[in-house]
């Protein structure tokens, strides 16, 4: 098993000439490392590698890890990449620093009452469902317009879209959907590319790249 600073430069390596074919400057691209299933020992290594971003797909798995890791490494973030239920709303938002999974509507109302009771703004990003799945997370492409305007008018802060493409074939056409999805509706952040796709997805203009294996190693 290689070192998590190993891993992570490799990684970078591939940000880095990503964005050199795209033209495009590193400063452009987050690297989010996720963590999820990964215990706190092998996350403190990433951190003391120069990983500064994090995410989780589960609130409850998030509150076990995270207060502790934050308390010691207070210039970390954390996002939440995976589906959040209407009912959780609030832990998220107390604990993370941005939430990819904003997909319909009673979820923006949640998320918009819990930000005003804690009187916290939490960047959004408004998953869209491109691959029209039928057990996946995300808005419908049409229901998109709706969705964000019921999000505009909350005053939940916008961040961007985001989409988990179809498993196994092809990503390249969704991810050119929803970057042009974005730019359609004004919106700057892109939160598309995964392990084994983040570079082609930087050449279609991800602002987000959501990396788990590439930097921890396959999970169990
Ligand atoms: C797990 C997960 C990732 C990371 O996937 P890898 O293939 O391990 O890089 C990215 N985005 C979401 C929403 C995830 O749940």
């Amino acid at each position: 098993m290689e070192s998590a600073a190993t891993l992570l430069a490799e990684v970078e390596d591939g940000i880095v000439h990503a964005c050199r074919i795209a033209q495009r400057e590193r400063s452009e691209v987050t690297l989010i490392a996720v963590s999820k299933t990964r215990p706190p020992e092998d996350i403190e290594p990433l951190i003391a590698a120069g990983c500064r971003v994090f995410g989780e797909n589960r609130v409850q798995e998030a509150q076990a890890k995270w207060p502790e890791l934050r308390e010691r490494f207070p210039g970390v973030q954390l996002h939440l990449v995976g589906q959040l239920q209407s009912n959780k709303a609030e832990d998220a938002v107390a604990l993370f620093d941005a939430i990819h999974s904003l997909d319909r509507s009673s979820l923006a109302q949640s998320i918009a009452q819990a930000m005003q009771k804690l009187g916290k703004a939490v960047p959004c990003f408004v998953q869209v469902n491109v691959g029209d799945e039928d057990q996946k997370g995300g808005c419908a492409i049409a229901e998109l317009p709706t969705l964000l305007a019921e999000a505009r008018a909350l005053e939940i802060p916008l961040a961007g879209l985001m989409c988990v493409p179809p498993f196994g074939i092809e990503p390249t056409p969704f991810f050119a959907f929803l970057d042009r999805l974005a730019r359609d509706n004004g919106l700057v952040g892109r939160s598309m590319g995964m392990s084994g796709d983040f570079e082609t997805a930087i050449t279609l203009g991800a602002t987000h790249v959501r990396v788990g294996t590439a930097l921890f190693g396959e999970r169990d």
